[in-house]
């Protein structure tokens, strides 16, 4: 094989990579605009919320449990929080920004260890969808600062919503009412 049948090949090769390129990459490019579309975390980071806080700040405002929940989305051991029973008049307000979040007359019993509520006071929380164990969920946070709080589910009381916010009581600070 001479010097210029192998140019010749080399460009027939080249050409052939390049058409190839040209068709990926618009799928590459769909692929990246729908990943990030879905990624419902990435939205939820990049918001600024009213009450902002670096991680650090939390951290020395927050207990352990608390910022493992809020700040981390965790979820607490069942039958831990003693508001699963609390069964007083009052309001659940965020543990990070005292943002008043649930009322006692929506709380209910659900038998899973953590307070249970069907409904949300209108306008403090906020949704946002995770896949962290692998299906969807609604996850639900605070709407003034994110703070995780938990989830909601479709087996609530079905004579009120039919809905279980499930809310982990690290979240959550109790204020009795008349006070
Ligand atoms: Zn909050």
């Amino acid at each position: 094989m001479n010097i210029s049948v192998v140019l010749k090949e080399n460009r027939k090769y080249v050409t052939l990579q390049e058409k190839i390129m040209k068709k990926i990459l618009p799928i590459f490019a769909i692929l990246l605009i729908f990943g990030c579309k879905t990624n419902a975390q990435e939205t939820k980071e990049s918001k600024t919320y009213e009450v902002s806080k670096t991680d650090a700040e939390w951290k020395a405002q927050l207990t352990d449990r608390q910022y493992h929940v809020l700040r981390k989305a965790g979820t607490e051991r069942p039958f831990t929080s003693e508001l699963v029973s609390n069964k007083k008049k009052g309001t659940y307000v965020c543990a990070a920004c005292e943002t008043p979040l649930f009322k006692s007359e929506h709380k209910f019993k659900s038998g899973t260890g953590w307070p249970s509520f069907d409904r949300e006071i209108k306008g403090n929380v906020e949704y946002s969808t995770d896949y962290n164990i692998g299906v969807a969920r609604t996850e639900e946070h605070c709407g003034t600062c994110g703070g995780h709080l938990g989830h909601v589910f479709n087996d609530g009381p079905r004579d009120t919503t039919g809905k279980r916010h499930c809310i982990n009581g690290a979240a959550l600070n109790f204020i009795p009412e008349n006070e």
